[in-house]
């Protein structure tokens, strides 16, 4: 400013506009450079930018590339999985229905076997056996265990198994020792689930038998407790013995069979047939006739005798038989012989397990002289020497003076000239408890009834020893209870034993016995059971 000191204010004008001048020139210098320098910069920048996005594009190109194939190899890969997986689809499918296809076979090969088995049983003349393994019930784990034992029992001590249906698998351990594996064959083994009605299913050709004129006779063996009278007859009331009629499921063979009886016999003419029954019990080698009244009509147990008639049968002389029209009139007689069977005073046991029980149902089948000519006729001339003559049953003549509307009235029997019959027999048997009761401390009744048992059901499997080993005598008069039952046991009748066995450890020796006792039964050979109305074989008499 010093320098401006005396200068004119034009001067300084001019100065000042000299000085902005040159200031302008210097600024826009350093802006040109700063451009000129950012540009370059940028340019690299770009430069680089740009060479970065092709390598990233680059690499995005390549890597892309990579997943594509990754994703093809994997496509290709499930496409591969899915062909693989619907061929062995295919094969799966293949080889199930092969498979059913040989199950039927199977099923096939098993009944014509079965078929064949059974010609061969029938022309030997096999016992046959079946065996029924019981379920596990609450009173197996109740009864005769101390608490701590009861603690260490559960199922696994079931024992008793059906391998198939042909082969009771016995499970036998004992403390100490490895358990064996033991087999049983028989030609049915029915399992702890199977029914009333399969079980009758087995029995229900044995009735077309006899309706055939076979005689034929199904027996439960077994220890007490193991299920005999309920297969035999169907689950007791605990009150009076009887059996319950309530549930039908539930009822046992000799209900099921009646029934069966009579619906075949509904096919056959009316009047041509009538039906009888008796009831009897073996108790200490005595036989009480179950359906014997006194003279007021009451039914009470009378003692009766086995006794060989002279064609070597056996007959219980004066025994009680009831003339029954239909199934039920049949098992209410049948309920009242078993209610007796512990009312009676000479009848001391409380267990209607001490006891045999036979139920017989005999068919008596009139022929007429109208059918003589046909087989019936064949088969009777060849009964030479035998009575055929007619015989009406008790009921059937009290019933002349009323007005009964049975089929087989006895006025239409008496009208027709010439009548023939011929009787075949269900006989029906629940034996007593097979269980080998120690005898020591047993005294009195007891003693004589466990004696009694034991004595009959050894004499029981003798008469089978001596039947299987073909010996000339037979010692079926050793026990009442095999002298009541030499006919069926003897070859008269297609015989079937079925076993009962319970399948709880703790009665391991008594279902060994059983299954003992049905493997020599299954042995016992008697030749063809004869059929009664059987005209060839009449004629080969
Ligand atoms: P047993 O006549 O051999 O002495 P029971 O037939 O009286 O034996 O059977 C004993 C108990 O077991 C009965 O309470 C009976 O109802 C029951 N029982 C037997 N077998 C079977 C079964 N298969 N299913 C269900 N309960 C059964
Ligand atoms: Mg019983």
């Amino acid at each position: 400013y010093q320098g401006l000191a005396g200068r004119s204010t034009i001067e300084v004008l001019q100065l000042y506009s000299a000085h902005g001048q040159q200031q302008k020139l210097q600024g826009s210098s350093v802006v040109t450079q700063l451009c000129g320098t950012i540009k370059k910069k940028l340019k690299q920048d770009l430069k680089s930018l740009r060479s970065f996005a092709l390598e990233l594009s680059k690499d995005f190109h390549r890597q892309s590339k990579t997943y594509l194939y990754q994703v093809l190899t994997a496509v290709r890969g499930i496409q591969l999985q899915n062909e693989a997986m619907q061929m062995f689809q295919i094969k799966a499918f293949d080889l199930e229905q092969s498979l059913q296809e040989v199950t039927e076979r199977y099923e096939k090969e098993k009944q014509k076997r079965r078929a064949l088995h059974n010609s061969l049983v029938e022309l030997r003349g096999n016992i046959r056996v079946h065996c029924r393994i019981r379920p596990l019930l609450p009173f197996d784990t109740d009864a005769g265990h101390s608490k701590s034992e009861d603690r260490q029992r559960n199922f696994s001590e079931k024992v008793a198994y059906a391998a198939d249906d042909e082969t009771v698998l016995m499970k036998c351990s004992r403390p100490g020792h490895a358990s064996i594996n033991k087999t049983f064959q028989f030609e049915r083994v029915y399992n702890t689930l199977e029914s009333q009605d399969i079980v009758f299913v087995d029995v229900a050709p044995l009735l077309t038998s006899l309706l055939d004129g076979y005689n034929v006779c199904i027996m439960a063996y077994g220890q007490t407790g193991s299920g005999k009278t309920y297969t035999m007859l169907g689950p007791q009331l605990e009150e009076n013995f009887a059996y319950s009629l309530e549930d039908e499921s539930e009822l046992g063979i000799i209900p099921r069979a009646t029934q069966e009886v009579f619906r075949l016999l509904s096919e056959k003419p009316p009047g041509s047939y009538w039906v009888e029954v008796s009831v009897v019990e073996v108790y200490n080698n005595e036989i009480f006739d179950l359906l014997a009244k006194d003279s007021y009509g009451k039914v009470f147990g009378v003692k009766r005798d086995v006794v060989t008639t002279r064609e070597g049968k056996s007959d219980v002389p004066l025994l009680t038989h009831e003339t029954v029209e239909n199934a039920s009139e049949f098992l209410n007689l049948v309920n009242k012989g078993l209610q007796l069977r512990v009312r009676h005073p000479t009848l001391v046991h409380a267990h209607s397990s001490r006891s045999h029980l036979v139920v017989t149902l005999t068919i008596t089948t009139v022929i007429s002289g109208d059918n003589f000519g046909t087989s019936w006729e064949e088969e009777l001339l060849g009964q030479k020497n035998k009575d055929v003559s007619c015989t009406f049953p008790q009921k059937m003549r009290e019933s002349r003076s009323s007005s009964s509307s049975r089929a087989s009235s006895p006025t239409q029997l008496e009208a027709t000239e010439k009548l023939k019959q011929i009787k075949t027999r269900l006989q029906l048997v629940d034996l007593a408890g097979s269980e080998c009761v120690g005898m020591s401390g047993v005294t009195g009744a007891a003693l004589r009834e466990t004696s009694y048992i034991n004595r009959s059901l050894s004499a029981l499997a003798d008469v089978l020893g001596a039947i299987a080993e073909q010996r000339p005598h037979v010692p079926y008069r050793n026990s009442k209870l095999t002298h009541l039952l030499q006919d069926s046991l003897g070859g008269d009748a297609k015989l079937l034993v079925m076993l009962c066995i319970s399948p709880d450890q703790k009665y391991l020796t008594e279902s060994m016995q059983t299954l003992g006792f049905g493997t020599r039964a299954r042995q016992v050979q008697r030749g063809q059971v004869k059929k009664k109305n059987f005209p060839v074989l009449s004629k080969a008499k």
